[in-house]
């Protein structure tokens, strides 16, 4: 069998990547290394592009694609290790007040500000994201039931006492609703029925007058027909990687 010679990279100007380029110098994107059309400079150019694809443009938290993405890889690994794992989900209260009072920009300022406050709040393992316009969402793998309670309630706090600038000699505070549940451990489930319940939680935590966190009251054994389902239906038990 004899090895072919791997093919040259393509020089640059047989690529169409201008579009491309032209988004990632928009983004604010660092130059690419190596020489245009080297290898180094085209995985430097698809690596730029996959991030630029996964972030939210306002805020630069996760966005909504790659918060699914991986919850879908959190509810497999729960299934698999039996760690448990919590989802909250935060959405700012009254926010249609702050665009109606203050106008868009300024409830851009406050939407950046909240995340901000996610992004220094949780551990580098956590995934804090976007997923709609005031609505964030905060993955939280291996963390233990008696802490769940702790972690919302610091990160709402957080939010709370946040002095957001919004003018030369003006400020505006907000609030967030959180709601959470866990991934339920040792049965395969869908990303869509945790979500579901942390929605039910976070829609609990708006009724019973907001800025206040919600968490569903049973972590583990909350097993819905649906879930039981799955387990029987299609699971992996006894798969491991
Ligand atoms: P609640 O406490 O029940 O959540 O009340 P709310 O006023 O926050 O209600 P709702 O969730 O309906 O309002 C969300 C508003 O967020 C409506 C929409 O105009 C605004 N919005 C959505 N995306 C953006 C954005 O990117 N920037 C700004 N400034 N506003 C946004
Ligand atoms: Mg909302
Ligand atoms: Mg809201």
């Amino acid at each position: 069998m004899t090895a072919s010679a791997p093919s040259p990279a393509p020089d640059r100007a047989t690529l169409r990547v201008e579009q491309a380029l032209q988004l990632l110098a928009q983004s604010g994107h660092p130059p690419l290394p190596g020489a245009p059309g080297s290898v180094a400079w085209l995985q430097g150019l698809i690596d730029a592009l996959c991030d630029l694809s996964s972030r939210d443009a306002l805020t630069g938290l996760a966005n909504r694609r790659s918060f699914e993405a991986a919850l879908g890889r959190e509810i497999d690994r729960v299934a698999r290790s039996g760690e448990p794992a919590l989802l909250l989900l935060l959405d700012i209260d009254h926010f249609k007040r702050v665009n109606d009072s203050h106008g868009h920009p300024v409830g851009d300022l406050v939407i950046q500000a909240v995340a901000e406050v996610l992004r220094d709040t949780v551990r580098p393992m956590d995934l804090p994201a976007r997923i709609g316009g005031e609505e964030f969402a905060i993955i939280l793998p291996n963390c233990a039931p008696a802490f769940g309670e702790t972690v919302a309630e610091r990160v709402r706090l957080k939010v709370e006492s946040q002095i957001v600038k919004i003018g030369p000699a003006q400020t505006l505070g907000v609030t967030v609703s959180v709601g959470g549940a866990y991934a339920p451990q040792w049965v395969r489930s869908t990303a869509g029925l945790w979500k579901e319940r942390a929605d039910l939680q976070l829609y609990r935590a708006k009724a019973e007058g907001r800025n206040r966190t919600c968490l569903e009251p049973t972590p583990v054994s909350l097993v819905s027909p649906e879930e039981k389902g799955l387990l029987f239906g299609t699971s992996n038990f006894g798969e491991f990687e």
